[in-house]
């Protein structure tokens, strides 16, 4: 039976408080399970003011996916005119909602935005801290210590990778690979995001392009954001679950797709920085 995980990622606050919940009811009803990549500390979305100005591209995905009617008017003024509130630390009631109801919770980001928008121009010290003060807030709400981390955008670099090493995670989802491999300077198995998420494609197509690419029997892995199948693609995302579903498809975490893995046939590499279609800067791939 092939495979299809989900990696949701909880971005911003208006995610975790509105788009949780709803995935939550989603599986659910399908009764199926997935994997959260949570964010945990400030929700600074409002900085992203500041890429208008310096990427078009950016400017570009904003107007297709309306990004004020995604994540309302209110997230685009956290950080900057309002203060930045704590994501997942904010909902400690959500997070144990997720744990009760079976599925696997991973480290996504402390600082989702920064890092996204200010990595290469920070320290190893900060990228330190930033991993210092997400899994201890990770620790504090779910009483243990992340065995996985999904890095905010798939943007890494070889810092990232060198300070990794020190967590000992079980495995990383930080590339959009077509296939799972062992990062060079890590040591760790990678399990990318290898589909077209929702906001990448053509929304009124999407779910017939995403189960197209389910039909060669494959395992895959479909990158899920609370803010985007929590809300306004929440239906579309419904009828692709339907369709991998019909399609006999066993939908999981991807502890699931780790565990089936055998990590000795897999390639031992050095990641890539690519600009996929639809994104607005370059993802580790
Ligand atoms: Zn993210």
């Amino acid at each position: 039976m092939s495979m299809l995980g989900l990696k949701i990622d909880v971005d911003t606050y208006w995610g975790m408080k509105n788009g949780v919940p709803s995935l939550l009811q989603t599986l659910k009803e399908f009764n199926i399970k997935g994997t959260f990549f949570l964010s945990i500390g400030p929700d600074n979305s409002g900085r992203a003011v500041l890429q208008l100005i310096k990427n078009p591209l950016f400017v570009k995905k904003m107007m297709r996916t309306n990004a004020p009617s995604l994540y309302g008017w209110k997230t685009a003024l956290y950080g900057t005119l309002l203060r930045a509130p704590m994501i997942a630390l904010s909902f400690p009631q959500i997070v144990n909602d997720i744990i009760a109801a079976g599925h696997e919770v991973q480290f996504h980001a402390w600082d989702h935005r920064r890092w996204q928008d200010e990595l290469p121009h920070k320290s190893e010290k900060w990228i330190r801290e930033w991993f210092d003060k997400g899994i201890a807030g990770f620790e504090k709400m779910t009483g243990k210590k992340p065995t996985a981390f999904g890095a905010p955008s798939w943007l890494i670099d070889d810092r990232v990778l060198a300070i990794i090493k020190n967590y000992k995670f079980d495995y990383l989802s930080c590339t959009r690979s077509k296939t799972p491999f062992i990062h060079e300077i890590a040591n760790t198995l990678d399990i990318p995001s290898d589909l077209p998420c929702f906001e990448e494609i053509d929304a009124q197509k999407g779910v017939l392009i995403i189960s197209d690419l389910l039909k060669d029997g494959k395992t895959h892995v479909l990158p899920v954001h609370a803010e985007v199948e929590g809300g306004i693609f929440q239906n579309q995302f419904r009828e692709l679950l339907k369709k991998a579903l019909s399609m006999n498809i066993e939908v999981v975490p991807l502890k699931a797709i780790k565990d089936k893995l055998d990590i000795k046939t897999l390639s031992v590499r050095k990641y890539k920085m690519e600009l996929l279609p639809g994104r607005h800067s370059p993802c580790a791939v």
